[in-house]
């Protein structure tokens, strides 16, 4: 196995499946299946998961919410996927731990990294809600900031897309795919894999992203079993 421990972080959009908004249950049960098969591989799994789906701090700031304020509710938003899918993962017999960076105590753990790293050594799978626990930051920076945190070997970025094109591969049918790119060359083409805070933090701390197509089943599984799947930017 290529990977002893990853940090699977899955958008908030991922789990509207091909609604407008909210939670796709259908979606979200194939998701907890795709992951119970590889925890039976034997990888310990983290996730981080968005909020987009409900809540985006910038677009309650651009109708006039102050950012702070939408940025809480984006958070709190990510518990609630987080909670929904700790519900589907239990669901199939996996058992799961929620930790937030913001405490609701009766809800879920407060995130402690010792006891994250207890969990996932004892095969649960955990969750990480609340984002980073600030404002004016993304579940992207918060993937790669609990990645460092917990010395995950990779951060799978699970998205609609099967890895990082020249240019938009849903605009242009011509765009070439990238099976392997630098941190540098992605920032010298100017293509989009993360916003950069996330980006230059997983860079300085030589942490691989791997963009990869979490919609197509099975994929999660190639992709562990060390088949060539999606982008892997490296150093
Ligand atoms: N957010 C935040 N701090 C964080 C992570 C998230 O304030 O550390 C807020 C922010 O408002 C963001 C929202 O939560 O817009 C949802 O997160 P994100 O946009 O990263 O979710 P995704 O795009 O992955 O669904």
């Amino acid at each position: 196995m290529q990977y002893k421990r990853i940090l699977l972080k899955l958008s908030g959009e991922a789990l509207m499946g091909d609604r407008q908004y909210g939670i796709d249950p259908k979606r979200l049960k194939e998701y907890a299946q795709e992951i119970k098969q590889v925890l039976a591989t034997g990888v310990e799994i983290a996730i981080v998961i968005g909020g987009g789906n409900i809540f985006r701090g910038v677009a309650g700031a651009a109708n006039g919410m102050d950012r702070v304020q939408g940025d809480h509710m984006g958070m709190l938003a990510t518990c609630i996927n987080g909670l929904a899918l700790q519900s589907a993962l239990e669901d199939e017999d996996v058992h799961t731990r929620l930790q937030t960076a913001l405490e609701i105590k009766e809800v879920a753990e407060p995130y402690i990294k010792r006891k994250a790293i207890r969990h996932l050594e004892k095969g649960r799978v955990v969750i990480f809600g609340a984002g980073t626990g600030n404002p004016y930051f993304t579940t992207d920076t918060a993937a790669v900031l609990r990645a460092i945190e917990i010395d995950a070997d990779a951060i799978l970025k699970g998205t609609r897309v099967n890895g990082i094109y020249n240019v938009d591969p849903e605009k242009d049918k011509n765009a070439i795919k990238f099976d392997t790119i630098t941190f540098k060359d992605v920032i010298k083409k100017g293509l989009k894999v993360m916003d950069m805070t996330a980006f230059t933090l997983s860079e300085e701390n030589k942490l691989p992203i791997i963009v990869f197509d979490m919609n197509t089943k099975g994929n999660l599984l190639k992709l562990i079993s060390g088949e060539q799947i999606g982008t892997v930017v490296d150093n």
